[in-house]
Formats: structure tokens, C-alpha cells, sequence
């Protein structure tokens, strides 16, 4: 099986209707990107640059280390786009107790991702100088995770822009980059269209999505056979924020683990989902998927799948959408 995906590497990701999918990888290393262009990757759509910040015994890395990781992930990618994550640690990703903040009683509710950001915008800053700095040296786009409230935006763009001006005073050279948020709290899914005003591009993390919709911490064994991305409501957020999407000629990417699931391939497809972000050694699994889907002919069978009160049920029938109708 292996062997006969591996001929699927140059193939590009189109299905038999003509439409084109963007299939990344998501990385956690700078030196990462030459194993994902070997494994299919189109780009990067997830560096969870939080993996630079973990198990240090020293304190963060300063500007200039953090510019040369993102810039040697930038390089490994030989001009294809890179989406840079801004640290999301906190909840199942702590730093080490020494650099850790306080330690939240409710740590997936806490003091994580952007919030951690924001609570020390220099900090924040000197993340987002080493962003802009290293996309002089290809395509880079900046994500932010967990955002839920129109403030949190806003403080969010201020610190950006705030970042380019201290640049441009110490005369920096720093690149252009889209910006764009990730939706993974039920109530930015709500909120689509107040984030698209903000933003170039969305990334749907459904791993938290499903997490903070369904009330189950995603770390949590206990609970980890109430963990459904099928769930009629987690469907419903994430086909909202995708047709808005579409509605509006703006990129949406899934890049949680759903979107490596060669089970969810041809779902998501019919809802209109174009750019896919997943563990490299899954690429070419959903790019097999990818060729042999008709993504029009998906459309209205994927619709009933969200409309369902047990899609998983409808989602077994799946490949009866492929035979035609006579
Ligand atoms: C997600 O939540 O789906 C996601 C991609 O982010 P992470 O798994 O790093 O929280
Ligand atoms: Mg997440």
C-alpha cells in the first residue's frame, strides 16, 4: 500500500472534477520541511512553533534564534508557503514549570494560546518581529490560535502592527504576510463572519473544536470515547465556517486531526473544503481519496450527512454517492 501511494507523490491533487486541493503538512520542527516535501506537501499549513518553546531548561528563545528557526523552515520549503503558529502552550502543552505561568485550575480554559500571548505582548512581539523577519525568505503566513472575542483581535492586529513599527525603527528588513485566525472555539466558529473581517485567511483546529463543543478534554482517557468529530454539532460549526469561506473567495484550511482521516476526506470535500493541513505520512493517503472523489457529486450527499441527527450512520453509506445514478 505504501509502496503504490509513493507513485501518488507527484501526482497533482485534483479530483475527477477538476478541482484542485491544496494538501499541507503540519510540522513541529524547523528542520521539518524537507521530510514533508518528500512525504507530498504542497506547503505548510500548521507550524506549531510552540515545540521551539517546550522543554527548555533555558528561558525562551530570544528574537534572533526564533528568526533563524522560522527562516530555516521557511528555506526547507523552497518557496512553497509556510503557516507559522504562534506559540499555543498551555492546557496539554505546559513549558517547563520553571518558565510556566501560573498554573491554571482548568488549564484547556486558561491562560493558553493567544490569551498566554497577550498577557505579555513583548513577549508576543518579539515572536511576531522573528515571523515578519524570516518571510523575506519565502512565503509566510501568521496564525493565531484560540482567538474567541473581537478585543482579543484586535489586541492581537495592534501587536502586529506594532511589531512592524519597532522593525522599521531599527531599519529591519521584514516580509509581507497573510494573517489569518484559528477557528477552534465553538464561538469563532459562530462568529465567522466577524473573523473574516479581520483576516485573509481561517484554519479550523478541530481538535480543540471538538473538545470545547462537546465538553471533553481531548487529554482526558476517561472521556475519550465521548471524543466524536462526527457529532452533528461539530459538523454543523465546521460547515458554516467553510461556506463562509467559499461564500466570501477566502482560503479556509482545516488543519486538525480530522483533516488526515482518509474517513473524512470525501466529507469535507462536499462541503467545499479546498486546503487540507495534516501529519506528513498522511498526505498521500488523502490525496489517493482526493483523485478519486467527484467533489460536485459529494455536495449534496455531504449536506444530508450534516443535516443528520447520527451522520456517522449516513457517513458508512458513503460510497453509495459514488456509483452513478442510472
Ligand atoms: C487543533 O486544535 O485542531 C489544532 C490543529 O491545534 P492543536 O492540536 O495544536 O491544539
Ligand atoms: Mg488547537
Amino acid at each position: 500500500e505504501r509502496a503504490c501511494l509513493a507513485r501518488l507523490r507527484h501526482t497533482p491533487a485534483v479530483t475527477l472534477d477538476g478541482e484542485a486541493v491544496e494538501l499541507l503538512a503540519n510540522i513541529e520542527q524547523p528542520g521539518d520541511g524537507p521530510a514533508a516535501l518528500l512525504a507530498g506537501a504542497q506547503g505548510v499549513g500548521l507550524f506549531r512553533s510552540e515545540f521551539l518553546f517546550m522543554g527548555r531548561d533555558s528561558p525562551l528563545p530570544g528574537e534572533e534564534e526564533q528568526y533563524q528557526a522560522y527562516r530555516q523552515a521557511v528555506e526547507g520549503m523552497q518557496g512553497l508557503p509556510v503557516t507559522i503558529r504562534t506559540i499555543d502552550v498551555g492546557a496539554d502543552k505546559p513549558l517547563d514549570k520553571g518558565q510556566a505561568k501560573e498554573y491554571s485550575l482548568n488549564p484547556a480554559l486558561g491562560l493558553r494560546a493567544i490569551r498566554w500571548s497577550l498577557a505579555d505582548p513583548a513577549m508576543f512581539r518579539t515572536q511576531l518581529r522573528a515571523v515578519l523577519r524570516a518571510a523575506v525568505h519565502g512565503p509566510v503566513s501568521l496564525l493565531f490560535p484560540m482567538l474567541a472575542h473581537q478585543r482579543e483581535i484586535e489586541q492581537t492586529l495592534a501587536q502586529v502592527a506594532l511589531a512592524r513599527a519597532e522593525l522599521d525603527a531599527r531599519g529591519m528588513a521584514y516580509g509581507a504576510v497573510q494573517l489569518g485566525a484559528m477557528i477552534e472555539i465553538p464561538a469563532a466558529a459562530m462568529m465567522v463572519r466577524m473573523f473574516l473581517r479581520f483576516f485573509d485567511f481561517l484554519s479550523i483546529g478541530t481538535n480543540d473544536l471538538i473538545q470545547y463543543t462537546l465538553a471533553i478534554d481531548r487529554a482526558d482517557e476517561a472521556v475519550a470515547h465521548l471524543y466524536d468529530p462526527l457529532h452533528p454539532a461539530v459538523l454543523r460549526l465546521v460547515a458554516d465556517v467553510i461556506a463562509e469561506g467559499r461564500r466570501q473567495g477566502k482560503s479556509i484550511c482545516v488543519c486538525g486531526e480530522v483533516a488526515g482521516d482518509v474517513a473524512m476526506t470525501r466529507l469535507l470535500l462536499g462541503l467545499g473544503l479546498r486546503s487540507f493541513s495534516m501529519h506528513p505520512a498522511q498526505i498521500l493517503a488523502v490525496k489517493q481519496e482526493v483523485l478519486r472523489a467527484d467533489a460536485g457529486q459529494l455536495a449534496a450527499w455531504a449536506q444530508a450527512v450534516v443535516e443528520a441527527d447520527d451522520p456517522a450512520a449516513i457517513l458508512e453509506l458513503g460510497a453509495a454517492s459514488e456509483v452513478p445514478e442510472s
